[in-house]
């Protein structure tokens, strides 16, 4: 009796399941959102660096970054020339600027190890810096069409509310095996784009939207789910102070390398000022500003004083710095909030 309840249960868990995984294909045949510019045409690299573009980044945000990038490097073979500065230079404003170092340090493994072919061995990919269980994931059901789970935080929230699971009492094993369960694998490239897409724009953090969800009539919370309240210190960012020094001559500017561990490692910027303590009366001050710029978790205060010099002066420094042309600035790496007041000299 026992073994006859569980084949029971099993079985209207298979359909469960079955139901889920067909009804998330089908609703992204139907409604999924198939102009974003990585599906319309679709290629391992294309899709790789779309993946690493959407870690910790709205899809909105990633679109003309991801446009820009695939302008300036439209294949793995173009990008296999790139230099890290013009890898980081199609990059800046996007943030996270760790994610276009791993992308210049894959694309030097996928030069040497695999003549310049993105590979499709799980085990191949997951080696690639910047790129774990999930991304490989992705990759391999989108770009191989080889059924592998995801798991990043809105399929981990659909998929709980869809078996009315505790999220926070489960262990990340368990997760994935739900995940791999799930997967419709007769179209795993539209199932994955497909809870994707109904994570992001459905079945939302606060406000999911039950009544036009296409797995409602089997899902476990379907209307249970209350509005979340924002929760207030979660979003208290650190804050980062910076007191940065540009000196520019009328066509061009003095910029060091930033190699420090920073959230803007191997980027360019200003110096910062105590570095430039023994010059600055050499250069006439010609406008102090106070920079607000938000990022995800942090908020910047940057004091920027601007001064001008007659000539490109040679200054005595560990750092690695240039006078640029301020008409090839588009050609380094340059965090958002310094491009937008260089713009604006
Ligand atoms: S019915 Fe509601 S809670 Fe369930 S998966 Fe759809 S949007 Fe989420």
């Amino acid at each position: 009796m026992v073994a006859r309840n569980q084949s029971q249960k099993k079985t209207s868990l298979n359909k469960q399941y079955q139901f889920f995984s067909q009804q998330v294909v089908q609703w992204y045949l139907n409604h999924g959102r198939h102009d974003l510019p990585w599906r319309k045409k679709v290629t391992p690299y294309r899709i790789w660096v779309s993946e690493i573009m959407l870690q910790q980044t709205q899809v909105k945000t990633v679109i003309p970054y991801f446009k820009n990038f695939i302008k300036k490097f439209p294949s793995q073979k173009k990008l296999s020339v790139a230099t890290e500065d013009q890898i980081l230079a199609a990059w800046s404003g996007l943030g996270f600027y760790r994610r276009a170092r791993n992308i210049y340090a894959s694309k030097e493994i996928i030069k040497k190890e695999y003549g310049n072919k993105f590979p499709k061995e799980f085990h191949q990919i997951i080696n690639l810096p910047g790129i774990g269980k999930s991304t490989t994931g992705a990759i391999l059901s989108l770009a191989f069409l080889d059924p592998h789970p995801i798991l990043d935080g809105n399929v981990k929230r659909v998929i709980t509310r869809f078996l009315h699971k505790d999220l926070n009492s489960m262990k990340e094993a368990e997760l994935w095996k739900l995940s791999s369960d799930l997967i419709n694998r007769d179209d795993c490239f539209s199932y994955t784009q497909g809870i994707m897409d109904l994570g992001a724009t459905i079945c939302t953090p606060s406000k999911p939207s039950c009544s036009i969800c296409p797995v409602s009539s089997q899902c476990l919370s379907a209307f249970k789910v209350r509005s979340l309240k924002k929760n207030k210190s979660a979003s208290k960012k650190k804050v980062i102070s910076m007191n940065l020094s540009l000196i520019q001559t009328k066509k061009s500017l003095l910029l060091a390398k930033n190699e420090d561990e920073s959230i803007w490692k191997n980027l360019w910027l200003p110096f910062e000022s105590v570095s430039l303590e023994n010059y600055v009366q050499d250069f006439q001050l010609i406008a102090t500003q106070n920079i607000k710029h938000e990022l995800t978790h942090r908020r910047l205060n940057i004091n920027l004083s601007t001064y001008m010099s007659s000539k490109e002066s040679k200054i005595q420094t560990n750092q690695q710095y240039k006078w640029i042309k301020k008409d090839r600035i588009d050609e380094y790496g340059l965090p958002k909030p310094i491009t937008k007041v260089i713009k604006e000299l």
